[in-house]
């Protein structure tokens, strides 16, 4: 309920590929808003004149200005204006700019209405035919490949399902990474080109996971099965497995390389000389 005289900000999901994807509610709340706010103008524009929606005006908020022009979008709605904010493609906030913009409306007492549609992670995830009753969503890992690996070895941990999103000009090198690290069983689903003509779920284990040239163009969600490692038994725990283990237990919990051996081996059950032999490579 509204308390004020104050403009409501709408924030409007929309298509991620197939523009049939466009709500109701969405196009209702485009067309009759004082203004839109969105990411991109030219794609945009292109999704308005889709709808028919002509003579919008239309502000544009990136991540690279969106502290600077969210001060003006507040006073509008101050004034009592009506403003839906739309991204450059599906739910907007999710891997998108907006978090100021929403912020600062609600320290404003402004009323936020969000109007669901579509986005990348549930069609990846219920596709991808792995547990979806408990599951984390990771945004896009870093872009630098020391880090990068860095944050994958932590989602080792992770107990449930992992979604993240990946771009064509990285998919690869994390894929190297995913078998260097993750169970050579673990499963994994790669979803391209959601609700777009080249649409694919590419499920397998990691170990035997690879795109060929042309799976490896267009939008990627990875959806991972949980490696749960302390249910594994040494059978399952592959000796790459074990090895990444006792690297990451010394460079990142500061433990001797004893230590870290006595922990593994009890950790998951395994022979102190194995883990040792092990050891040996690092
Ligand atoms: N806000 C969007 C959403 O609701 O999903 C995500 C925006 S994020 C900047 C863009 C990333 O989402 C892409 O790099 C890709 O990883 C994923 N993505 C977006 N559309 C996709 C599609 N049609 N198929 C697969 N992944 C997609």
């Amino acid at each position: 309920m509204k308390s004020n005289n104050f403009g409501t900000l709408f924030l409007v999901s929309t298509p991620i590929g197939n523009l049939k994807d466009i709500t109701l509610r969405a196009i209702e709340t485009l067309s009759n808003v004082d203004i839109i706010v969105c990411e991109n103008p030219s794609s945009s524009l292109k999704l308005l004149n889709t709808l028919n929606i002509k003579n919008k005006k239309l502000i544009q908020l990136n991540a690279i200005i969106e502290r600077k022009n969210t001060s003006n979008i507040i006073s509008i709605l101050k004034q009592g204006k009506n403003i839906a904010y739309i991204s450059d493609a599906g739910t907007p906030l999710i891997s998108d700019p907006g978090n100021i913009l929403v912020n600062d409306c609600i320290n404003n007492e402004i009323n936020i209405s969000p109007i669901p549609g579509a986005n990348a992670i549930l069609p990846a995830l219920i596709g991808s035919g792995i547990n979806s009753d408990d599951f984390t969503f990771i945004g896009f890992l870093s872009n630098k490949k020391s880090t990068k690996t860095k944050q994958i070895k932590q989602l080792l941990q992770y107990k449930n399902t992992i979604i993240f999103y990946e771009s064509s000009h990285r998919i690869n090198e994390t894929l190297e990474i995913l078998k260097e690290v993750f169970p050579k069983d673990n499963k994994i689903c790669i979803a391209r080109e959601l609700t777009k003509l080249h649409e694919e779920y590419i499920r397998d284990t990691i170990s035997n996971i690879t795109l060929t040239d042309e799976q490896s163009k267009g939008e990627f969600v990875i959806v991972l099965e949980a490696a749960n490692l302390e249910n594994q038994s040494c059978e399952t725990l592959s000796d790459e497995n074990i090895l990444n283990k006792l690297k990451d237990l010394i460079a990142n919990n500061k433990l001797s390389k004893k230590e870290a051996i006595k922990q593994i081996s009890k950790e998951y059950n395994i022979s102190k000389n194995k883990v040792y032999s092990i050891s040996l490579k690092i």
